[in-house]
């Protein structure tokens, strides 16, 4: 994806069915090609006349939306956390298991919760309790505390200063069509094709993001 204006939709890194059968390919292609797209339309429709902000990256955006003109400040927080948090969620999504390689990031998760069925029946919890659409997050904290964090709408952590490694997209349209109303069964087939390799690595760039 373009670094800034104006943004682009980045293909999927795998192909549409390739998370079958935990999340299907109609969904996929409707979730990728429909919602995010849309989102980045709206962010570039937003930021079009304002081209003082076209060399600004989405993190600066989401960073700085407070200090953006009144006008838009609420349109590039929604479209641009949109644009932020769909990538985040795809790239963060593997057709392969990837549960064992979790390096570093294992020992720390059970660290912090006990055991992964320990972080996993909390991270479910959370993710079960975002009311309305939302996401669940893994983030590493200002302290590099492993935390688990919900956000609403197209909210991010980053604007907290928590620096993200994994995320559940709950919003219905990522989960409907296959799961129906079933946010539980979702969040169960999400835990099998979250990619934790890459958690892992995001785990160790967060650590020594917060040693600088
Ligand atoms: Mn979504």
């Amino acid at each position: 994806m373009n670094e800034h204006y104006p943004f682009v939709n980045p293909p999927l890194p795998y192909a549409y069915d390739a998370l079958e059968p935990f999340i299907d390919k109609k969904t996929m292609e409707l979730h990728h090609d429909r919602h995010l797209q849309t989102y980045v339309n709206n962010l570039n429709n937003t930021l079009k006349d304002y081209p003082q902000l076209h060399s600004s990256t989405l993190e600066q955006l989401l960073y700085n939306a407070d200090k953006l003109p009144t006008a838009i400040q609420k349109s590039v927080k929604n479209n641009g956390g949109g644009v932020y948090n769909h990538i985040f969620f795809f790239n963060g999504l593997s057709n392969s298991d990837t549960r064992s390689q979790a390096g570093s990031l294992y020992t720390a998760i059970i660290g912090q919760f006990g055991s992964v069925d320990r972080f996993y029946e909390e991270f479910k919890k959370q993710a079960l309790s975002v009311f309305g659409s939302g996401y669940a997050w893994l983030v590493l904290d200002e302290n590099g505390i492993l935390k688990i964090v919900t956000s609403a709408n197209q909210d991010t952590p980053i604007v907290k200063n928590e620096c993200p490694i994994a995320t559940i997209d709950v919003w219905e349209h990522a989960y409907y069509l296959k799961h129906y109303n079933d946010r539980s069964a979702y969040i169960d087939d999400w835990f099998r094709v979250a990619n934790w390799e890459r958690a892992n690595k995001l785990y160790e760039k967060c650590l020594s993001d917060n040693l600088r």
